[in-house]
């Protein structure tokens, strides 16, 4: 065993004893260092003031006696392992010494080889004791860490069960409501076919809206399960998000007419894309914007690109959103309260903008919002550029701006 850096303490009355014990550890053991103190009182002082890895006492002092002193000091350092010096025959005393907690006993005349060897042991004694404690100090804290880890899994999985059943419930309740619908008018129609009367064109585009508004939410809740489940698959390639925008504005151009304003502000603009994906989050913007706005508010798209991104807003004029609600549309079916659909065939579950927002992290870009009450919201989709596109194309279309 190492013993460098150990420490014993000797205490002795007797200045002879004081003197040869310490010779005898410096010639057998020169890495220990040795304090000595000449009473009990003394060696109580030396105790408070250093850890020592072994104490060794005689027994016959003036004043306090090593009796004494031992069962002193395993009161105040039980680890300290002590040696008391007996007479030669004080076989009692000895026993009485363990009794009161020394660690061995010596029996003067002190044979010098039987000294070290006592003292070696107490001393190995107490330095793996230290190591016992602190390998379960070490353990604790593991323990501790572990039992926090659990704690923090396990509450992470009681929520994650508990958004499970809110989701379950909600789409269900969802999927009830168009299903019902459906569901009335099949028998109604059914009735009026066995009567013998006309079907109305009314009831079938009735018929008809329902089974879109549960395509709607089943193609919802299909992606939100894809998106949570990390199988939402995409396929990019090199795509220009402009040509995107100018496909949206030729799929939506007819139904708005000129309240669809296509602006924009660099011509050619390269992202590594899945161009179906990013049309979904597009469209579902440009929906929203018609949703939330009055029936002929117009709603503009702008394109450009900033520093190495590309950035699509999709401004519109119509109720805007509350600053409150604004950091919650994005949650899965959140819907602000007192926002009501505006314009447009159907209300949505609140599924849209986390579909949205996940698509765009997935391609390591970021949408943001802002939104003034009353006057209108602006959502921005930053994607990053492609990075070969990046130099060539901001240089050719710096200042050029289209109006479409
Ligand atoms: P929903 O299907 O209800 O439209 P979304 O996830 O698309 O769900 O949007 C969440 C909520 O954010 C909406 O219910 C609405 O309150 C608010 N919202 C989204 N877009 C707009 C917008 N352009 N203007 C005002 N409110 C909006």
């Amino acid at each position: 065993m190492n013993m460098a850096k150990s420490r014993v303490l000797i205490v002795d009355d007797d200045a002879a004893l004081l003197q040869a014990l310490p010779q005898a550890i410096a010639l057998r053991l020169p890495e220990v260092a040795v304090d000595t103190a000449k009473s009990a009182l003394e060696a109580l002082k030396c105790a408070k003031a250093c850890e020592y890895d072994a104490i060794v006492s005689d027994i016959k002092m003036p004043g306090m006696d090593g009796l004494a002193l031992i069962e002193h000091l395993h009161k105040l350092y039980p680890d300290i392992p002590t040696i008391l010096i007996t007479g030669h025959g004080e076989r009692e005393l000895a026993i009485q010494a363990l009794r009161v907690g020394a660690y061995d006993f010596i029996q003067k005349p002190i044979d010098r080889d039987y000294f070290i060897a006592a003292l070696q042991r107490a001393m190995q004694k107490h330095h793996m004791s230290k190591q016992i404690a602190q390998q379960q100090q070490e353990l604790e804290q593991y323990l501790a860490s572990l039992e926090q880890t659990v704690a923090e899994r396990t509450h992470e999985l009681v929520e994650a069960n508990a958004a499970k059943d809110v989701f379950i419930s909600m789409a269900s309740h969802e999927l009830k409501t168009p299903l019902t619908t459906l569901k009335g008018m099949a028998q109604m129609l059914l009735k009026r076919v066995e009567r013998g009367y006309d079907i109305e064109l009314r009831n079938v585009q009735l018929l008809e809206n329902a089974v879109h508004r549960m395509e709607v939410l089943v193609d919802d809740l299909l992606n939100t399960s894809l998106l949570e489940t990390g199988m939402f698959a995409l396929h990019r390639q090199q795509h220009d998000v402009v040509q995107c925008c100018r496909d949206l504005k030729a799929e939506y151009g007819n139904e708005m007419g000129e309240l669809l304003i296509l602006d924009i502000v660099t011509p050619k603009l390269i992202c590594n894309i899945d161009q179906e994906r990013i049309g979904q989050v597009l469209l579902n913007l440009l929906s929203n914007a018609r949703k939330y706005s009055p029936a002929n508010s117009p709603v503009t798209i702008r394109v450009e690109s900033r520093d190495t991104e590309a950035v699509i807003s999709v401004i519109d004029r119509g109720v805007g959103i509350d600053a409150r609600h604004l950091n919650r549309i994005f949650e899965r079916f959140y819907r602000a309260p007192g926002i009501d659909v505006q314009s447009g065939a159907n209300s949505g579950v609140g599924l849209g903008l986390y579909i949205t927002q996940k698509i765009i992290e997935r391609h390591q870009g970021r949408i943001i919002v802002s939104s003034t009450p009353g006057q209108g919201s602006t959502f921005c989709v930053h994607l990053p550029l492609a990075a070969e596109k990046l130099h060539s194309d901001k240089k050719k279309h710096n200042s050029v701006q289209v109006k479409e």
